[in-house]
């Protein structure tokens, strides 16, 4: 197809342009009715001490059903959301949904877990984010320590003078830190130790081929030593097999998530197979 857009200059669509075009306009109005018609989730991933094998946090992620489009992966959807800036009340849902939902675990008389959410590059430079964040904690009554907020490593990299008194706020209120995918956003070492953080999240795309790669192996232990010596933990992303469980526990990789141990589950399966009652 062929598209006359001046008197002598053509743009030329190919089929599969147009496809791709069509579906991001068609997931854009979607988007602003899915929060109303009810058609975002939230599944639930085990976060695991490697040594124990004990359950230490879960990540929510967020889940997209449409009726028609069915599942839409929040790979396609967030960056979308993020440009429209629906991002800011979805991602406000979710802190809400997930916060309320270890709320409800503990009232059913489960032991306390740690609850990691992921923040959208919006919200994370949104001026309200930190009342926000302490106003949903103050609703749910819960300790902030119970909230672990991801960040990308490319968003603390942008504008990192910013972002330490971001975080140094986040952190203040008793609100944890993680890192997500590091070591893909060309971070600044000097920075990386005056950011107020609790947790490094290995990138999944060097534990994908950990057994047989030597550098990705040289790349997770660099990390893993670099954030021991700093003082932060470290969780692998993305953990499917036992031989990349092995090196990460010889390596002194503090926690782990992935398939290995199980793929995000809906919250009343995490519930029942991960939770475990108090003894109180
Ligand atoms: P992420 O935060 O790095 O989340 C990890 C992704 O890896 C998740 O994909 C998870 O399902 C997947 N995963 C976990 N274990 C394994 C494994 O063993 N193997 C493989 N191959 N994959 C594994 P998901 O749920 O599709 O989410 C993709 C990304 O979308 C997330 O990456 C995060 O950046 C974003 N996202 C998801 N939920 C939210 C949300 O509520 N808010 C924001 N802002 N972003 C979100
Ligand atoms: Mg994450
Ligand atoms: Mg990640
Ligand atoms: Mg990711």
């Amino acid at each position: 197809k062929v598209k006359e857009i001046g008197r002598n200059s053509y743009l030329f669509f190919s089929k599969d342009m147009q496809i791709r075009t069509s579906r991001a306009l068609k997931i854009d109005s979607a988007l602003r009715e899915a929060l109303q018609k009810q058609q975002l989730y939230l599944h639930y991933q085990p976060q695991v001490n490697i040594e124990h094998q004990k359950l230490i946090g879960v990540e929510a992620l967020l889940r997209w059903e449409h009726p028609e489009l069915g599942m839409i992966s929040p790979a396609e959807f967030i960056p979308q959301a993020e440009a429209n800036g629906l991002i800011i009340p979805i991602g406000e849902w979710v802190l809400k949904t997930a916060l309320n939902q270890l709320r409800q675990w503990i009232d059913d008389g489960y032991e306390p877990i740690v609850m990691a959410i992921n923040l959208s590059t919006a919200q994370f430079r949104h001026e309200n984010l930190n009342n926000m964040v302490s106003q949903v904690l103050h609703e749910v009554q819960l300790p902030p320590e119970y909230l672990e907020l991801e960040l990308t490593e490319s968003m603390a990299m942008t504008d990192p003078e910013k972002v330490i008194g971001v975080l140094d706020k986040l952190h203040a209120q008793g609100v944890r830190i993680a890192i997500d995918d590091f070591g893909t956003g060309y971070s600044s070492l000097s920075y990386l130790k005056k950011f107020n953080i609790d947790k490094l999240k290995i990138d999944q795309s060097f534990v994908r081929d950990i057994a047989t790669d030597a550098g990705d192996r040289a790349i997770v232990t660099t990390i893993i030593q670099m954030a021991t010596i700093l003082g932060f933990n470290t969780i692998a992303e993305g953990v499917e097999t036992s031989s990349q469980l092995d090196f990460l526990r010889e390596n002194g990789c503090h926690e782990y998530q992935g398939y290995k141990f199980s793929k995000p589950i809906p919250p009343d399966t995490l519930a029942e197979k991960y939770l475990q009652k108090n003894s109180g």
